[in-house]
């Protein structure tokens, strides 16, 4: 049975691991054309090696989402291959642990390079085109942190806040336009995410894990096929989601 998302294009980006290959495995199940996007080749073709694809086509292209012109030839190869783009799903980014004091330039530097100008590469390289068509739908993973700053994690809360104020100057200038624009703001997910640090001071600020069970990637991309699901008329605008047993 086609359901809504079927024949529907889209790209994901950081789809070689985490909530990015969770949702590509989302779409693929849901009919959906997906261009898959990640630094790692490799990783993106073991990730497409385990699609259960209905009717779907599937590419995988090899995209650092920090420089502009590999993130246009994604999008010139998805358009190509595919059809047009109704849906990008931004997931790249990274996380350091890092104290204000110990001025960690290197990581922060990356921390805006990715989090921060990777998703404004996506969105110039897509809105114009969707809002042309009148027709089209962004996803982008800030964060629990994009709503609240943590000790520890203050430059990436701080890139998570650009990713909140980016999509909602986004929605409010392009309301009525036929876009539609989601932040997903996850908490705590069982992903690759939290071993890139070397701040040990922040690591230890941030707290011990409880010990809780905290989100599966796949919790994440149930919540994206929800937003993606609904009817035209509705927009969902964002999506707090969190481990049940933290506040
Ligand atoms: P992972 O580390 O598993 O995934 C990160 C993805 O981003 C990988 O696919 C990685 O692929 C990709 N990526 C990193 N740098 C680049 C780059 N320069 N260009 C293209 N792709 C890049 O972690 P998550 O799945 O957890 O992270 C996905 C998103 O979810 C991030 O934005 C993160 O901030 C957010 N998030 C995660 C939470 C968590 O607790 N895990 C909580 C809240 C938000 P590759 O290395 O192959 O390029």
């Amino acid at each position: 049975r086609r359901g809504p998302l079927s024949g529907r294009v889209a790209v994901v980006t950081g789809a070689s691991s985490g909530i990015g290959a969770a949702v590509a495995a989302a779409l693929a199940r849901e009919g959906v054309h997906v261009a898959l996007a990640a630094r790692r080749l490799e990783a993106l073709e073991a990730v497409k090696r385990k699609l259960v694809i209905r009717e779907g086509k599937v590419i995988i292209r090899q995209t650092d989402v920090t420089d502009k012109t590999q993130v246009e030839a994604l999008l010139r190869a998805a358009n190509y291959e595919l059809g047009p783009v109704d849906i990008l799903v931004s997931c790249a980014g990274v996380m350091y642990f890092t104290m204000m004091a110990n001025a960690q330039n290197e990581e922060w530097e990356h921390t805006v390079d990715v989090n921060c100008k990777g998703l404004l590469h996506c969105l110039s390289s897509t809105v114009p085109d969707m809002l042309s068509r009148s027709r089209g739908h962004i996803v982008a993973i800030s964060s629990d942190a994009g709503r609240k700053v943590f000790p520890g994690l203050g430059v990436y809360s701080a890139s998570k806040f650009f990713v909140e104020a980016t999509l909602q100057s986004l929605r409010l200038e392009t309301a009525g336009r036929g876009l539609r624009v989601t932040s997903v703001q996850p908490g705590n997910t069982a992903t690759d995410l939290l071993g890139m640090s070397t701040d040990a001071e922040a690591i230890k600020k941030y707290g011990e894990p409880s010990g809780a069970k905290i989100l599966d990637p796949e919790d994440v991309a149930n919540s994206i096929v929800y937003a993606l699901r609904q009817p035209q008329h509705v927009a969902v605008n964002e999506v707090l989601i969190c481990p049940n047993q933290t506040s």
